[in-house]
């Protein structure tokens, strides 16, 4: 999305806007691990407790990932996985204070940070590129700021709409080794093309045996042209497009219904939109 950026004085240029999304990686065990420093380096699993049947994992730190520990695993197949595996109880509370510093941290970049989820809030940097620096540097300093102040790792991804931002983070910057991704009017058709049609912001994974192959293909498939598929998918009225395509039984489809937290973020926010 374009928007009006004022330069020096008068002066008004067009300018595609210039939108983040900071998600932090692993934020439960990492926000454990920085209070307790003694379990830095080590497989930390954030998980209720196995004997009130709450067994399953939040949350697990790098360490723990490497040994293949994922979000959702039961806590036996975690032990299994890695028989010394730090478990941890959940402290929503603490998480929250955490997210909230993260908030401060934020705002001290731009005053206009929408917090997404606990572990995810969205910056619209439009236009501060002249005065703090290059997108790039910004998500340098970003990721400095909160690693010295809260000890967790965070990735960037950015791109001229949160859609993009959102899509840029979870399916590159999380990838790259300087945690950073652009996602722009002139990469997005190609970066995207050949991933699976659930890495579209709000299709699961149940769409994939339907649409398996690629974002461009899926659309091919469905007799519309590329242009239309990256024009739709800049717009967000993507979602629409493919329940028109193929769902007849709303029960079949995970993305029939809108998603609560987009519609709450927008009644939150008026520069927030999808766009
Ligand atoms: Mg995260």
């Amino acid at each position: 999305m374009q928007t009006l950026v004022r330069i020096t004085g008068d002066r008004l240029i067009m300018r595609p806007k210039v939108i983040f999304l900071a998600d932090m990686e692993s934020f439960y065990a990492s926000v454990e691990t920085s209070c307790n420093p003694s379990l830095r380096g080590k497989p930390v699993a954030v998980c209720g407790d196995p004997a009130l049947r709450h067994g399953i994992i939040l949350a697990a730190s790098r360490e723990a990932k490497a040994f293949g520990i994922k979000t959702g695993q039961p806590a036996w197949e975690a032990r299994r996985l890695c028989p010394w595996v730090i478990f941890v109880h959940p402290r929503m509370q603490t998480y929250i204070d955490y997210s909230l510093h993260l908030t401060r941290i934020f705002e001290q970049f731009t005053d206009r940070v929408l917090p997404y989820s606990v572990d995810e809030q969205f910056l619209d940097l439009t236009g501060l590129e002249n005065i703090l620096g290059s997108p790039q540097k910004l998500a340098a300093d970003i990721n400095r700021r909160v690693w010295k102040e809260t000890g967790i790792r965070c990735r960037i991804g950015m791109g001229e709409n949160p859609l993009q931002a959102k899509m840029a983070c979870d399916c590159f910057a999380k990838k790259c080794p300087n945690a950073f991704f652009e996602l722009n009017g002139a990469n997005y058709a190609c970066r995207t093309w050949n991933l699976p049609v659930s890495s579209l912001f709000g299709v699961g994974h149940r769409m994939e045996p339907t649409w398996p192959v690629c974002h461009g293909k899926c659309f091919a498939a469905a007799g519309e042209s590329t242009g239309k598929f990256y024009g739709l998918t800049l717009t967000g009225s993507i979602i629409p497009l493919l329940n028109r395509h193929r769902f007849t039984n709303k029960k079949e489809s995970a993305i029939q219904r809108p998603c609560p937290g987009i519609i709450a973020n927008r009644r939150r926010s008026s520069w927030f939109c999808w766009k």
